[in-house]
């Protein structure tokens, strides 16, 4: 099998370097390359042609390609569809924010979770991004840009903490200064809830911000929108973010997407402040991005409104998710299943 040269850290491409017969300094030459964005061994121009041939027979980049893209008129939110190595396909988010570029970054191909109002799970899940798939994105999208992109959010298709070595070493990748150089902070993981893998992030100690896809509060309702309830049920996964908040000191934010008649109530904001309370977090309001197939609808937003408030009137910080790029509006997961649809 060949080798995928993006998910290497510079150590590890120097010593693949001198194990090819090479000097440790073209390990160096070929990192720089993948992080200007090269695509094929022939961008490589300061590596000789016959080591060149060698990698390509023995290995390869393993970078993401553009394959479609779509700007916004009204809030220069770009989307990308992007092409991996064995021909599936990815999305990516760019947003501008004041303080800088935030990506959001997808990783797996597909998604296993199920959560009934996503339409990354549609059709399962495909496989795992490598960790280098996962810093592709991150490449691709600021050669595009030509800007340095400053965040980092793990909230595209796919359950990061199912993929979850993959994403550790690429928060390693992302980390280093010779590379990226994008802080631990400056990173962000939304997981649907598998309590022990938390567990386990926790006892990294790193300081990344977690983001936990709620989505109702309580056990009879939440399993209904989101299977993988049954399994890691509510008060695990915040037993699991209580020990999370222990080992790191960091604020964790809760996302609550609003759906119509489905989770929006009152009653359901106090029920969700009860749960929360005396814990350091935030919630995050997402009205509900229309997906064909799950026939959910958005709350209106004095509804919306009236359960941020009632949040904020039981001590609980809250926060409705502004939309971006409204005008290129195909809620995360669409891009791959049309060119999928296109495909067969
Ligand atoms: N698997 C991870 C990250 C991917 S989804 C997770 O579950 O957190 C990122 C966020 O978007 C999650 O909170 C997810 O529940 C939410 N989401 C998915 N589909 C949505 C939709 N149609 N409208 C609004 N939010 C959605």
């Amino acid at each position: 099998m060949k080798t995928e040269l993006i998910s290497l850290t510079l150590s590890e491409l120097e010593e693949l370097a001198q194990s090819m017969s090479q000097p440790k300094f073209r390990g160096k030459q070929i990192y720089e390359w993948i992080y200007k964005g090269a695509e094929t061994f022939d961008d490589m121009k300061n590596i000789p042609k016959d080591f060149r041939q060698k990698l390509s027979e023995q290995t390869y980049i393993g970078a993401v390609k553009i394959c479609e893209k779509y700007v916004s008129d009204i809030d220069e939110t770009r989307k990308y569809l992007l092409e991996l190595s064995d021909g599936n396909f990815v999305e990516s988010v760019l947003m501008k924010y004041e303080y800088g570029y935030t990506i959001c970054i997808s990783t797996q191909v597909g998604c296993r979770m199920g959560c009934k109002f996503c339409a990354s799970t549609i059709g399962g899940k495909e496989r795992d991004l490598t960790a280098g798939e996962l810093l592709s994105q991150i490449v691709c999208v600021q050669k595009d840009l030509g800007q340095r992109i400053s965040n980092v959010v793990m909230m595209g298709i796919g359950e990061p903490l199912d993929n979850f070595e993959n994403v550790l070493k690429f928060i390693e990748l992302v980390n280093a200064p010779q590379g990226l150089n994008i802080g631990q902070r400056h990173i962000s993981l939304s997981t649907c809830g598998i309590a022990d893998k938390i567990r386990e992030l926790a006892d990294r100690k790193l300081q990344i911000t977690l983001l936990i896809s709620l989505h109702a509060p309580d056990n009879e309702k939440r399993s209904k929108i989101m299977p993988v309830n049954r399994k890691y049920p509510i008060e695990e996964v915040l037993s699991a973010c209580d020990y999370y908040i222990e080992k790191t000191g960091r604020r964790i934010s809760f996302e609550y997407t609003l759906i119509s008649g489905v989770n929006d109530s009152i009653d359901e904001a106090e029920k969700l402040a009860v749960l929360l309370l005396g814990r350091l977090c935030h919630v995050n309001l997402i009205p509900v991005n229309r997906v064909e197939e799950t026939g959910f609808q958005k709350s209106a937003k004095q509804g919306i409104n009236a359960f941020k408030n009632h949040l904020e009137k039981r001590g609980i910080a809250a926060t409705v998710r502004r939309e971006m790029g409204s005008d290129i509006n195909a809620a995360c997961g669409q891009l791959r299943k049309k060119k999928n649809r296109e495909n067969t």
